[in-house]
C-alpha cells in the first residue's frame, strides 16, 4: 500500500507582501513551492505527491514551480474555496485501495527536513494518526489593546505543523463529516475521535506568513548547508568576426552597428561564453556538445535556447546559479548604455534576480584583434551552489 503526500498550495499569501502569491516567490534562488515538493518527492518512502494549486496560479505553477521540479513531477489538483476543501480535492485524487497512509502539508512550509517527515511517517504507523508539534516555552499572556490583562497557563500546550498524516480512509471520513472551518487538519481528525500522536516537530519548519518570514527562512538555509555546500564555479570564453551588416547581438539584445557577428546561430558573442560558462561548472562540455555546429538545426537559433538549457540542466543536477559575471572585449558598439537591459535579459533567462547578474565591458586599448575592430571576445564566470 502507497504511502502519499499532498501539499495544499492554494492559498493567496498576501500577508508576505509581492506581486504574485508566497508560495511562487522564490527563496534563496527557488520557489518556496518548489521547495516544498522537492522536500517530499526526494523520499523513497512517499510513493505519490499531490500538489494542490489554486485555478487562478495554475499558470504560475507550470511557470515558475514545474521546471525546478527535475524529473520528478507531481500530480496537480485544483483548489477549492478553503483549506479544507482544497484538502479534500488533494484527498480525492488518492484511492483508498491503493493509498493507505496519507500526509498533509503546508505547502509554505517549504524547510521541512526529511528526519522530521520520517520522525511522522513511523509514528502514523504505530498510531491512528500522527502530526509534528513543538510545547510552548515561552510564558502566554492574555491581553487587550497592547496591555496584559492576565497571564496564561502554558502547560499542555503545543505549537502545531505539519506534515499531519492519517489513514487515507479516516481522514476523507473526518472530512466529510465536519462542519465549518478548521485551520488544519488534526482538528478534522479530533472532531471525528481519531487519536493522534503528537512527534516532536521542527523550529526550523517554519510557515512562511510575512516578509520576515523570507528572511528568517534565509538564515535557516545558509546555516543548514553550512559544511555541505557544494559550490561550482565555472568559466566561458568565445569569439566572433564581423561581417558586413547592421547590428549585432549581446545578450539577447539587437544593438545596432556597422557591422553583424559571423556565426552558425545568432553568434551571441556574449550569450556563448556565459553558456559556456555554465556548462564547465557542471563539468558538462560546451556549446558545442549539445548543440553541433554540424547539425543545421541551430542555423540562426536565437542563443537563447542555449542558456535555458544550461539553466534546466543546473536544476536537474540539483544546483542553482547564484551569480554571473560577463566581460565583452570590444573597441565598439559602445556597451555601457546596453548594460542594464542585457542584465535583465540574462537574468530573465536564467531565473534569477537581477543583482545576480553582472555585465561589463572593457576595450583592449586598440591591441590585437578587439582592438583593431575585427570581432567581439566575451568571457564569463558562473557559480552554482547546490540547492
Ligand atoms: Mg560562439
Amino acid at each position: 500500500m502507497e504511502t502519499a503526500a499532498v501539499i495544499v498550495a492554494a492559498g493567496k499569501g498576501t500577508r508576505a507582501g509581492g506581486d504574485i502569491p508566497k508560495q511562487f516567490q522564490l527563496l534563496d534562488g527557488l520557489p518556496v513551492l518548489a521547495r516544498t515538493i522537492r522536500a517530499f518527492s526526494s523520499i523513497s518512502e512517499i510513493d505519490r505527491v499531490v500538489v494542490v494549486v489554486g485555478a487562478d496560479y495554475l499558470g504560475l505553477y507550470r511557470e515558475l514551480v514545474e521546471p525546478r521540479l527535475g524529473a520528478q513531477k507531481p500530480e496537480i489538483v485544483m483548489g477549492g474555496a478553503a483549506r479544507s476543501q482544497s484538502v479534500l480535492n488533494g484527498l480525492a485524487a488518492l484511492k483508498p485501495g491503493d493509498t493507505h497512509m496519507v500526509l498533509i502539508h503546508d505547502g509554505a512550509r517549504p524547510l521541512v527536513s526529511r528526519a522530521l517527515i520520517l520522525r511522522v511517517i513511523d509514528a502514523a504507523k504505530l498510531h491512528q494518526a500522527a502530526a509534528p508539534a513543538i510545547a510552548v516555552s515561552d510564558t502566554l499572556w492574555r491581553g487587550a489593546d497592547r496591555v496584559v490583562t492576565a497571564s496564561a497557563n502554558r502547560a499542555g500546550l503545543f505549537r502545531a505543523q505539519t506534515p499531519q498524516a492519517f489513514a487515507l480512509s479516516d481522514i476523507v471520513a473526518a472530512h466529510k463529516g465536519f462542519d465549518g472551518a478548521a485551520t488544519d487538519d488534526v482538528e478534522l481528525a479530533l472532531a471525528a475521535g481519531l487519536a493522534v500522536k503528537i512527534v516532536a516537530g521542527d523550529e526550523d519548519n517554519i510557515k512562511i506568513t510575512t516578509p520576515a518570514d523570507f528572511a528568517r527562512a534565509r538564515r535557516i538555509l545558509g546555516e543548514g548547508f553550512g559544511g555541505q555546500m557544494d559550490i561550482r564555479t565555472g568559466n566561458g570564453f568565445d569569439v566572433h568576426a564581423f561581417e558586413a551588416g547592421d547590428h549585432v547581438v549581446l545578450c539577447g539584445l539587437k544593438i545596432p552597428h556597422i557591422a553583424a557577428l559571423k556565426g552558425h546561430s545568432d553568434a551571441d558573442v556574449a550569450m556563448h561564453a556565459l553558456t559556456d560558462a555554465i556548462y564547465g561548472a557542471l563539468a558538462a562540455g560546451d556549446i558545442g556538445t549539445w548543440f553541433p555546429p554540424s547539425d543545421a538545426k541551430w542555423r540562426g537559433a536565437a542563443s537563447d535556447i542555449f542558456l535555458r538549457h544550461a539553466t534546466k540542466m543546473t536544476h536537474d543536477q540539483g544546483f542553482k546559479i547564484t551569480h554571473v559575471d560577463l566581460t565583452l572585449i570590444c573597441e565598439r558598439p559602445k556597451i555601457s548604455p546596453h548594460s542594464g537591459a542585457m542584465r535583465a535579459r540574462l537574468a530573465e533567462i536564467m531565473g534569477i534576480e537581477c543583482n545576480r547578474v553582472s555585465v561589463k565591458a572593457t576595450t583592449s586599448e586598440r591591441l590585437g584583434f578587439t582592438g583593431r575592430s575585427e570581432g567581439i571576445a566575451a568571457m564569463a564566470t558562473a557559480t552554482l551552489v547546490s540547492l
